[in-house]
């Protein structure tokens, strides 16, 4: 079920508890800044979910309130990983759902990398 993201951040969504170990995930990666693991229901040979340290219920909520060095350490990551996993040559795709309209399901700020195939256009 689509989330509001203008909601107040809850602490105890699912990647909230992912990120504090309370709930297992498959790791990708992990640095100051983000938390990467496999999306448990993937859509692409590669699909891992990139969560963001701090508590951010979204894309829009992360550009408000975060500063400039989680921002830079959160964007540098999603790079990272997309380098690290080999997606760069032949390409990937970077995507993050926003509120209701965006189809977000969990309320802290994910970003999907999505890789290993031809992805196809976008859908609308
Ligand atoms: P959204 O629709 O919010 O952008 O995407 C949420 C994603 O989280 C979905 O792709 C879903 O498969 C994934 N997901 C939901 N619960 C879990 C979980 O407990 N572990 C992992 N690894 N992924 C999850």
């Amino acid at each position: 079920m689509p989330i509001d993201a203008t909601l107040a951040y809850d602490d105890q969504n699912i990647f909230a508890k992912i990120l504090r170990g309370e709930i297992p995930c498959n790791k990708v990666y992990e640095d100051e800044w983000a938390l990467a693991f496999h999306d448990i229901a993937p859509q692409a040979p590669v699909h891992v979910l990139v969560v963001p340290k701090g508590a951010y219920v979204s894309w829009d909520d992360f550009a408000a309130k975060a500063s400039a060095e989680e921002i830079a350490g959160f964007v540098r990551a999603i790079g990272h990983i997309a380098r690290e996993n080999g997606l760069v040559e032949p390409g990937y795709r970077v995507l993050a759902n926003v509120g209701a309209h965006g189809g977000q399901e969990v309320p802290h700020l994910h970003v999907h990398l999505f890789g290993g195939r031809p992805l196809g256009p976008m859908i609308a």
